[in-house]
């Protein structure tokens, strides 16, 4: 299930980074980090009351004070308009009424989403009366807070709770679901239309599940492959603001509703830290990956640069070493289509199910550096999940299994089990009963 975006817009200094640490706070833990990749923090998890979504702050977007503040307030609302499931459009209670919050008021007033009015810096009940000014923008409703000090934040997000989709059922799975990533101008829209555009493709528009993502289901060679969002990728600039900024919103909702997701390297530039992160968030979501080596057409030496590929990725991208690698050109249309046989395998790699018997006889070859002079030692291992692969350990010592240790248990499960290749795994530590 594709988590909700909620998106915090508002001139600057109104106070919306302070407002999204606070809906972050605790949950911020809960995703694991790759080492060694940098993430953004400008959307991460958050939840409330047991229903999770995605906290976006569009201030961190705009990391410079001085940038144009009528392009921000416009990209702001646009972008908010397009992806979010409820705006908060936050103000200031110490400034007052100002002629761009009404701009944006106006903007978000007709775009017919949930949108809640939030006038912050009421630190205490008695500045609540503060609030009242923010009705002259037509508002309903304006809700005090204090981000800062957290005075009425819980009412807050009552109504930001309140206004959040109902978890959509899951989606029969007949088909695998594929997203297309990689950084602006790496080939997307150029791949996408390539496959849409294949004889031997059916292919059928699908209203996707989020708001104006056209999904297309097309067949290939007697097997369904659900493209997500397949307008997002092909529609080009038409949105009024800057995709490039938004651009990772926009592909962690996209790799939220995926199970294998595409993505694209520019073979003539190499691997860049906008890759990196790109696939550290499809490993930290547990989704599966294939990369495809585009623009292959503007390489003249192929042995030579595939092969400084292959390095950069197993060190760069080495969370991600064991997924399959195509070699692709978008533009020339060359082997495009075998996108769909590497995407079966990762398939089958997620589905992968490995018997309790011989997991315990792996695990009995598995020796793990003691912790605190004291031994630790899986006694067995069962297999609890698929989509990802999941592992219990049951073991004498669960602290003394550190994440060195579980990148060890990893690395010889991957040896011993190729079929893995492409697929996040999950492992969990138990105490033996
Ligand atoms: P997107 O932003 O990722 O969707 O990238 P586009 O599909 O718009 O491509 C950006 C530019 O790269 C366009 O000028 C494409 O023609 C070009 N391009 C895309 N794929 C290839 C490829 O395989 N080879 C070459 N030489 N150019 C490509």
């Amino acid at each position: 299930m594709a988590k909700p975006l909620v998106v915090i817009v508002g001139r600057p200094n109104v106070g919306k980074s302070t407002l999204f640490n606070r809906m972050v706070g605790r949950s911020a833990a809960i995703v694991e980090d790759v080492p060694g990749v940098t993430r953004d923090l400008n959307y991460l998890d958050a939840e409330w009351e047991g229903k999770p979504f995605i906290a976006v702050d569009t201030g961190g977007f705009y990391p410079r004070h001085d940038e144009n503040i009528f392009v921000q307030i416009k990209e702001q609302a646009l972008f908010a308009v397009q992806e979010a499931d409820v705006v908060i459009h936050l103000l200031d209670a110490k400034d007052g009424l100002n002629p761009f919050d009404a701009e944006l008021a106006a903007l978000l007033r007709g775009s017919g989403k949930g949108v809640l009015w939030a006038v912050n810096k009421v630190d205490t009940s008695k500045q609540e009366p503060a609030v009242l000014d923010f009705y002259s923008l037509g508002i309903s409703e304006p809700v005090p807070v204090s981000a800062a000090t957290g005075y009425n934040f819980d009412e807050l997000m009552e109504k930001v709770a309140a206004l959040l989709p109902e978890p959509a059922p899951e989606e029969a799975r007949e088909y695998p679901k594929v997203a297309v990533l990689g950084r602006p101008n790496v080939g997307k829209s150029t791949l996408v239309n390539a496959l849409l555009g294949k004889k031997r493709l059916l292919v059928s528009p699908v209203p996707g599940t989020t708001r104006d993502a056209i999904d297309t289901l097309c067949t290939y060679y007697g097997r369904k492959y659900l493209l997500i969002d397949t307008a997002g990728i092909r529609r080009k600039d038409t949105r009024g603001y800057s995709i490039e900024r938004f651009a990772m919103v926009r592909t962690l909702r996209s790799i939220e509703r995926a199970d294998v997701c595409l993505v694209l390297i520019d073979a003539a530039e190499g691997i860049v830290a906008e890759d990196q992160k790109i696939a550290g968030l499809v490993h930290s979501r547990l989704k599966g990956a294939v990369f495809v080596l585009n623009k292959w057409d503007l390489v003249t030496e192929h042995d030579k640069v595939l092969a400084e590929l292959m390095k950069t990725l197993g060190r760069k991208l080495w969370f991600f070493a064991h997924a399959p690698v195509l070699t692709a050109s978008s533009l020339e249309r060359t082997r495009i289509t075998k996108v769909f046989p590497l995407v079966d395998q990762v398939m089958e790699a997620r589905r992968t199910r490995i018997p309790t018997a011989e997991l315990n006889r792996f695990a009995q070859d598995i020796s793990l550096p003691p912790h605190k002079g004291r031994k630790v030692k899986i006694h067995y291992m069962t297999q609890v999940a698929v989509e990802p692969p999941a592992f219990t350990l049951f073991t004498n010592f669960p602290e003394g299994i550190k994440p060195s240790s579980l990148r060890h248990v990893e690395a010889r499960l991957r040896k011993a089990y190729p079929a893995f290749a492409g697929t996040p795994l999950r492992f969990f530590k138990k105490p033996r009963k």
